[in-house]
């Protein structure tokens, strides 16, 4: 089952989909640190990921 995250970081449109939820949680790492410059809580990552189902 694939895992979605939605950066919410002001109007920023990234968004990362993947069927591997370490892969997901690396991504969007790297991506707050070159974009917003900084780094994302543990706890904020698991709230901001989705499982989602594909029809
Ligand atoms: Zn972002």
């Amino acid at each position: 089952m694939p895992y979605q995250f939605s950066c919410s970081g002001g109007n920023c449109q990234f968004m990362i989909r993947s069927s591997s939820s370490d892969e997901v949680k690396r991504l969007v790492r790297a991506h707050v640190r070159m974009t917003h410059g900084g780094r994302i809580d543990q706890s904020d990552l698991e709230r901001g990921m989705e499982r989602i189902e594909l029809a």
